[in-house]
């Protein structure tokens, strides 16, 4: 048996055996069970494979083609979206897409077809891919795009790793005048005004998402920062790259994040801001990463790890809901410092299992406190299946299988996709087991 593993979220453990991938890979390991795996950055058991094994492709991150010219990119999965910008953007070219970490894989960015800050202006990451290399374990490979063996791009953007492995992508990048990103920071008092402001940046600015205080009850329920920015046009002088970075050194011994600290951190933190409105040009890392700066971070919630719990329910359906859900968090004193509310636009995700759809997204941490967060979880659960809402298995440990197969109805059509050879803790969970 392989050895004790875990993700991002560093619940829930398992054990299983890995292996590197290299360049030029010829074969999937011929094993009963196998899954490609990137940076392991999903949150849950997505990109983990209990009892079985997974196929690394952190030595598969060679450039293979940039043309500065039209911003095609050409790379191996592997390669991360960190390296990808050191070399672009200089050039002036950014990602079309990111979410709040760039050490994700660009095979990982298709597998959970990945959303950003601007998913109202540009969709998701797979409406941005051109092109990939999918190899199965029968050792097939096919190119795959919006025009050749579509089904099978449809397939996999969004395909959480089981349609087989990307070898390859080609990106199209888009232009940036710089580094620097114009950031408007809205202290607002609830709910309504986040709608509110989310509606009228819609049109405006490129990049929206607030950061929510989760305890916060009653009236001022829903209060927060909104973020909104646009790529700066002219800024002399740009703004530089932080040089320090952090770390989490230890690993404390219990969860830093109680309801105290919880409480304490997000009063303050609302607070910091003495005028409603602030303006700030800032670097693009700051900006779309602020947790990169923290090195393993995640070890802050001490050794029984956290989970994530992100949602999206329809914009008919979305003021009541992420209202109760809110409700239901500050109720249980329950949740972290590390909470997005956004809303999704209406470009169509590609994929037949991609998450991103039209409506309101919440995103947030919680110390895993057992039973207890279940429970929590379950009553959450119970208001986005009656809102007719998702959960995003990226960030997943929970979710039980006839909410998934509702959250996701063509996963009947994705199944004849599916590689016989590669499976995971995941789909294992929500197709297979009798949840
Ligand atoms: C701090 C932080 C912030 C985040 N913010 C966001 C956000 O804003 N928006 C968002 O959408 N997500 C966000 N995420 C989640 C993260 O972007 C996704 O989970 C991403 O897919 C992780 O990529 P990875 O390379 O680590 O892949 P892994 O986590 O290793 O794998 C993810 C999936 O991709 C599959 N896979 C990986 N490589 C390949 C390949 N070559 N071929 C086929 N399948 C493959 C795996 O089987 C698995 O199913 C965040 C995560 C963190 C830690």
């Amino acid at each position: 048996m392989g050895k004790p593993y875990v993700s991002w979220a560093r619940y829930p453990y398992t054990s299983q055996q890995a292996v590197d991938l290299q360049w030029r890979t010829d074969l999937l390991p011929d094993v009963p069970s196998v899954l490609p795996q990137g940076n392991a950055r999903s949150y849950g058991d997505s990109c983990m494979n209990h009892g079985g094994l997974v196929a690394s492709t952190r030595f598969m991150r060679r450039f293979m083609d940039f043309d500065p010219q039209s911003g095609l990119l050409r790379c191996e999965a592997g390669l991360q979206l960190a390296d990808i910008l050191n070399v672009v953007e200089p050039q002036g070219w950014f990602l079309p897409v990111t979410p709040g970490t760039k050490f994700v894989t660009v095979g990982g960015a298709i597998a959970n077809d990945v959303h950003g800050k601007n998913h109202h202006l540009e969709g998701s990451f797979g409406n941005h891919v051109t092109q990939f290399e999918l190899l199965r374990t029968d050792g097939s490979r096919r190119l795959c795009s919006p025009t050749e063996n579509t089904d099978w791009f449809d397939a996999t953007i969004g395909g959480l790793g089981l349609t087989g492995l990307i070898t390859w992508a080609e990106l199209q990048l888009k232009r940036v005048p710089n580094s620097a990103i114009n950031l408007e920071t809205i202290k607002y008092q609830d709910l309504a005004t986040f709608f509110k402001l989310s509606e009228e940046s819609e049109a405006t600015h490129e990049y929206t998402a607030a950061w929510v205080d989760c305890l916060a009850a009653r009236e001022k329920l829903g209060r927060g920062h909104f973020l909104r920015g646009n790529h700066a046009r002219i800024t002399q002088p740009k703004p530089a790259a932080a040089k320090l970075k952090l770390a989490m050194p230890i690993d404390p011994p219990l969860s830093l994040v109680n309801s105290l600290s919880l409480r304490a951190f997000n009063a303050l933190y609302y607070n910091r801001l003495f005028q409603e409105r602030t303006f700030a040009t800032v670097h693009y890392d700051p900006f779309f990463y602020p947790l990169d700066f923290v090195h393993d971070w995640n070890r802050m919630y001490g050794p029984k790890g956290f989970l994530q719990y992100q949602c999206v329910v329809p914009n008919e359906t979305s003021y009541d809901a992420i209202r109760e859900i809110l409700q239901r968090i500050a109720d249980a004193n329950s949740g972290s410092f590390l909470v997005v509310l956004k809303v999704f636009g209406k470009v169509p995700s590609r994929g037949m299992l991609s998450f991103p759809r039209p409506g309101a997204t919440l995103a947030l941490d919680f110390p895993y406190h057992g039973n207890k967060t279940m429970a929590l979880f379950d009553q959450l659960d119970e208001v986005v299946v009656q809102a007719g809402g998702a959960i995003y298995p990226a960030k997943d440990a929970h979710m039980k299988g006839e909410h998934f197969r509702q959250f996701y109805p063509r996963h009947d059509d994705f199944k004849q996709f599916k590689d016989p050879g590669i499976s995971s803790s995941f789909w294992r969970r929500v197709m297979e087991e009798n949840t």
